[in-house]
């Protein structure tokens, strides 16, 4: 699933490309991704491309937003010359000048259509953005204080840390020397310091790298390329493999469902 730093990617690169642009017509090829009347958006300016959490918001100039969720294999291409669609495209909004193309192989991402109490509505629910000031070790130790989970699990939490998912989770445990399975609330107060520390260190990382396209390579930038942060991965999908602090194997188990990777040793 795209994580902060690949919808982070994808929205520098939109701002740039389609900001300013005026919406001319929205094909609708799969209505479960697009469940609202385009009508209320055709002919409408591009004022800018924002983020929040895992979702992209697109400012419209009649106040109204088209809010995007890719879920986990969501895509959006930009095209300034017209393409036929693929397979797996479900919306094709056109531009003044160039498409944009929602794919979206498992059909669960969405785009919808939200005016700003809406918006508010939906954002609210979130945690704080890790890149923002309100991602303080007060904050973390608070929100880690009231929960009887393990770590891993409340750092994949939107309402506790927005935009933090499975890549950047296992990287950020490692890099911070934390166990994944331990309870969030046994954190010490230096763990916690370096936890958000760590945190801080991979997302950036992967912004610098335009996302990871893991070994799934669903996540493209909306030139149809790859990011790279994949070829830094300390510790993501790398069980059997040497941990490249002390050589000791890296495991893999499942927790909450999701694929976790860690060294026994640094990590204990
Ligand atoms: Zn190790």
């Amino acid at each position: 699933m795209p994580e902060l730093p690949e919808v982070e990617t994808i929205k520098r690169y939109l701002n740039k490309a389609i900001s300013g642009k005026r919406i001319v017509n929205i094909e609708i090829l799969s209505k479960k991704q697009f469940p609202d009347n385009p009508k209320e958006v055709i002919g409408e300016k591009i004022l800018s491309v924002e983020r929040r959490a895992k979702n992209l918001i697109i400012k419209l100039s009649n106040k109204k937003t088209l809010i995007i969720h890719l879920k986990l294999s969501g895509q959006l291409i930009w095209e300034r010359k017209t393409k036929i669609p693929v397979k797996s495209t479900r919306v094709i909004i056109s531009l003044n000048s160039g498409k944009l193309f929602f794919n979206e192989m498992r059909k669960f991402g969405w785009i919808k259509i939200l005016n700003q109490n809406q918006l508010d509505l939906e954002l609210a629910r979130f945690g704080p953005e890790p890149l923002s000031k309100d991602f303080s070790i007060e904050y973390l130790q608070k929100a880690f204080g009231n929960t009887s989970r393990p770590i891993k699990i409340v750092l994949l939490d939107q309402e506790k840390i927005a935009g933090i998912g499975n890549i950047y989770a296992n990287e950020a445990l490692f890099e911070a020397k934390i166990n994944p399975q331990k309870l969030a609330r046994r954190l010490t107060a230096g763990e916690i310091k370096r936890l958000r520390k760590a945190i801080l260190l991979v997302l950036k990382e992967g912004i610098k790298y335009n996302g990871a396209s893991a070994a799934d390579q669903l996540y493209v930038k909306p030139d149809s390329s790859f990011g790279s942060y994949q070829q830094y991965f300390r510790i993501y999908q790398k069980n059997g493999e040497k941990c490249q602090k002390c050589k000791t194997i890296i495991e893999r188990i499942s927790l909450g469902g999701r694929g976790t990777f860690f060294c026994p040793k640094c990590q204990m």
